[in-house]
C-alpha cells in the first residue's frame, strides 16, 4: 500500500514558480515560469533521448541576452534528460530544489471522460492516466515517464496534470459518439475524445479578448494548424466540437497525418496491398498528409516549391486548404452564429497565403481576410479582417505552457486558499 503524503498549502504560499514539462517519447520540453508576473525565467528542450545523439538545449531567459546553451551526447532516460535541465537551471541560479517553486505542470495527452480539469497527480490518478494508455499508446506512456521523474526529483511538490482532451469534455454526446455498435464501442472505449484542448482553450479566450468580450458571449472557431492540426468550435467558452476523435489522426489534413479518411481504405490496404496494421498505421500517421502528398510538411519550403511553379507542391496545398474550408463551412453551420474565425500554431499563425486561401470565397459566411492586415508579421493577437466584416478573422499566437502554468498554479493557488492538504509526489511502485 502507498501513503499519500500531504502537505500543508501555506508552506508554499510565497511559492510563485511553476515548472511546466511537456514529455514526448523521446523528448522533454520545459519551461520554468515566474508567474508573480507570468514571465519565463529559461526554456529548454531535450531530444533523441536515448540516442547516442541525444541534445539539449537551454535557454536562460534572466539576463539581457536570451544565448542558448547546447549540450550533446547521450542522454540514456527521462531522468537523465530532466537532471541535466536541472543542472542547466541550477547554473543560473534557478535550481529546481529551490523554495520558490511551487508546482510542476505536466502536459497529458489523454485524460478519456475523467479528467475534465487540470488534477494534483496522486497514486490513483497515474492508475487512471495508465488506464488510458490503450486509446494513447504513443503519448500517455511518455507523459507518465515524465511524471514519475519529475515526483523523484522533487517528492515534496504538488505535480498537476493538464489533460489535453479535458477541454473538449463538454461536448455532447451525439458529437462525441461515432455511429457505430454501441456495446462495442463502449467496451473499447471508442468516441471522440479531441486534442491539443489547452490551445484551443487558450486561444478561444484570448479571440473574446480581443473582440472584448467575455468568452461567454461569443462563438469561435479555432483553426491550431501546426504540425498537427485541429479545428475547434467552441460557443459561449465550451467546446462543441473538435476535428481530432479516438487518436489525433481524425480530421484536419496535417504536416504528415491523413486527418479524415474513408475507414474502408485501411481493409483495402490489408486485404489488397497487403499491408499490415502497423504498417496502415505508420503510412496515415507519418507517410500521409502534406508529407505524403508532396514530400515535405514545411509550409514555408511548400509556399517556396509553388512559386517555383512545383504542381505536387500545389496539389498538396490545395488539399490542406480545401479540408479547412469543409470544416469553416462544418463548424459555421454548428454553432449557427460565428463571431471569430481564429487561426493558431506554427502554420496559423505565421502563413499568410493558408490564412488567405482558407478564408477565401467565404463572404456568403461573413467571412473576409484584409491583404494588408493578413501580410503584417508580428507575435501579437490580432485582426485580419476588415472593419466591415460580419465576422471577424484573427491569428492569436498559442501557448500551451503558459496555459499549463497558470492552470497548475491557479489549482495549487485555489487548494491554499481553501487551506486543503495538496497531495505531493509519492513514488508507488
Ligand atoms: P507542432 O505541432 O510541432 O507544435 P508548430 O505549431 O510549431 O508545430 O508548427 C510547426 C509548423 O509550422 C512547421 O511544420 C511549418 O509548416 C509551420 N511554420 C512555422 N513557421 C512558418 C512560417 N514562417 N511560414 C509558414 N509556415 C510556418
Amino acid at each position: 500500500m502507498t501513503t499519500t503524503p500531504t502537505k500543508k498549502g501555506s508552506a508554499a504560499v510565497q511559492a510563485r514558480r511553476v515548472l511546466v514539462l511537456n514529455s514526448g517519447s523521446s523528448s522533454v520540453k520545459y519551461q520554468l515560469l515566474d508567474m508573480n508576473d507570468r514571465s519565463r525565467l529559461a526554456i529548454g528542450l531535450v531530444e533523441r533521448i536515448g540516442e547516442a545523439t541525444s541534445r539539449l538545449l537551454h535557454t536562460p531567459l534572466t539576463g539581457g541576452d536570451a544565448e542558448t546553451r547546447e549540450r550533446t551526447g547521450r542522454i540514456a532516460d527521462h531522468a537523465a534528460a530532466l537532471q541535466a535541465a536541472a543542472e542547466e537551471l541550477a547554473a543560473d541560479g534557478l535550481g529546481l530544489d529551490s523554495p520558490e517553486l511551487a508546482a510542476i505542470g505536466h502536459r497529458v495527452v489523454h485524460g478519456g471522460l475523467r479528467f475534465t480539469e487540470p488534477t494534483v497527480v496522486t497514486d490513483e490518478v497515474l492508475k487512471e492516466i495508465e488506464r488510458l494508455v490503450p486509446v494513447a499508446p504513443l503519448h500517455n506512456p511518455a507523459n507518465i515517464t515524465g511524471i514519475r521523474t519529475a515526483q523523484a526529483l522533487r517528492p515534496d511538490l504538488p505535480q498537476v496534470a493538464v489533460f489535453d482532451t479535458a477541454f473538449h469534455t463538454t461536448m455532447p454526446e451525439y458529437v462525441a459518439r461515432y455511429a457505430i455498435d454501441v456495446e462495442t464501442a463502449d467496451a473499447h472505449r471508442i468516441r471522440r475524445y479531441g486534442f491539443h484542448g489547452t490551445s484551443h482553450a487558450y486561444v478561444s479566450r484570448k479571440a473574446a479578448e480581443l473582440l472584448g468580450r467575455a468568452p461567454e458571449e461569443v462563438n469561435v472557431i479555432v483553426l491550431h494548424l501546426g504540425n498537427g492540426a485541429s479545428a475547434s468550435a467552441v460557443a459561449g467558452g465550451r467546446c462543441v466540437e473538435t476535428s481530432m476523435g479516438l487518436t489525433p489522426l481524425e480530421g484536419l489534413v496535417m504536416g504528415t497525418r491523413s486527418g479524415d479518411i474513408d475507414p474502408a481504405v485501411t481493409f483495402h490496404l490489408k486485404r489488397v496491398a497487403g499491408m499490415s496494421t502497423d504498417e496502415i498505421d505508420v503510412l496515415l500517421n507519418k507517410k500521409s498528409g502534406l508529407v505524403g502528398l508532396c514530400g515535405d510538411n514545411d509550409m514555408r519550403e511548400i509556399r517556396r516549391r509553388i512559386d517555383e511553379g512545383d504542381e505536387r507542391a500545389a496539389l498538396a496545398f490545395n488539399i490542406y486548404v480545401h479540408r479547412l474550408k469543409k470544416y469553416i463551412g462544418a463548424y459555421s453551420a454548428v454553432l449557427g452564429r460565428v463571431d471569430a474565425v481564429v487561426f493558431t500554431a506554427g502554420v496559423g499563425e505565421n502563413s499568410a497565403p493558408v490564412r488567405e486561401a482558407a478564408i477565401a470565397g467565404l463572404e456568403e459566411l461573413g467571412l473576409v481576410v484584409d491583404a494588408g492586415l493578413n501580410a503584417v508579421r508580428s507575435g501579437e493577437p490580432r485582426l485580419i479582417s476588415p472593419n466591415y466584416a460580419r465576422v471577424a478573422v484573427a491569428v492569436v499566437p498559442t501557448d500551451e505552457e503558459l496555459e499549463i502554468a497558470d492552470q497548475t498554479f491557479a489549482l495549487v493557488g485555489r487548494a491554499e486558499s481553501a487551506g486543503q492538504e495538496m497531495p505531493v509526489g509519492q513514488v508507488d511502485n
